[in-house]
């Protein structure tokens, strides 16, 4: 079970919650004159990076309130929550936690024991 901090509510099962994806995505200001290509990478292209990254979760079963995280992906261990409108943590204060539990590479499973035949 994975226990996850409101800063509102304080802390409570992960279920009660949703995740909203990468954090810190700045919408276009001037949505207008952006191109059709940054427009859709704006919209679809999100880094999905094994290590730390800086996601948004709101509290759907609870307060209903957005906030962001910085989760290692690979560990599942959240590392940092706060509010939104505060500043984010930088990476140089996790720079004690492993990218991956057994310092596989940063992308792909992991897995090179499967051979192929
Ligand atoms: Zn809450």
């Amino acid at each position: 079970m994975l226990l996850i901090n409101c800063p509102y509510c304080g802390e409570r099962d992960q279920s009660e919650f949703s995740n909203g994806g990468e954090a810190h995505v700045a919408r276009p200001k001037n949505p207008e004159l952006v191109s059709d290509r940054e427009w859709s990478e704006y919209v679809f292209i999100r880094a999905n990076p094994k290590g730390i990254f800086y996601e948004r979760w709101v509290h759907t079963h609870g307060c209903k309130k957005w906030f962001n995280a910085v989760r290692n992906t690979s560990t599942d261990e959240i590392l940092k929550i706060y509010k939104l409108g505060e500043e984010p943590p930088t990476l140089k204060d996790f720079k004690n936690t492993p990218k991956t539990p057994s310092g596989e590479p940063k992308v792909g499973s992991g897995n090179f024991a499967v051979k192929k035949l």
